[in-house]
């Protein structure tokens, strides 16, 4: 850290690093913003937007999405699984289906 010089004041020794860009910056230069430290006010501007961004949309989005889309097809599986259920009990009671009857008892259901 002895080699890190401020990158607007040259004769002046770095005590922060921005977090944005990494470049070295003196207590003078050091912009601070919710416990991290920044060159500037642009890369403040970049890293809050970028933070904002990114614990506000992504990982709420992408897990709202896996989980719809599991819930999706569970519901759709079992839907049709009951749905093909009750029209082989159907046939195989109401019809009097041969195949829907020999289905049945190859699932267990009297
Ligand atoms: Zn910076
Ligand atoms: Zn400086």
């Amino acid at each position: 850290m002895a080699s890190s010089v401020c990158i607007n004041h040259t004769n002046r020794p770095a005590t922060a690093r921005c977090i944005t860009c990494h470049k070295p910056v003196c207590e003078d230069c050091v912009v601070r913003h919710e416990g991290s430290t920044f060159c500037g006010g642009a890369c403040r501007d970049n890293y809050s937007h970028f933070h904002a961004r990114y614990k506000g949309e992504r990982p709420q989005g992408f897990f709202a999405r896996l989980f719809g889309s599991v819930k999706n097809l569970v519901i759709t599986v079992i839907g049709f699984g009951l749905l093909g259920l009750i029209l082989v009990y159907a046939g195989a009671k109401i019809l009097n289906l041969g195949f829907c009857q020999q289905l049945l008892k190859l699932i267990g259901i009297p």
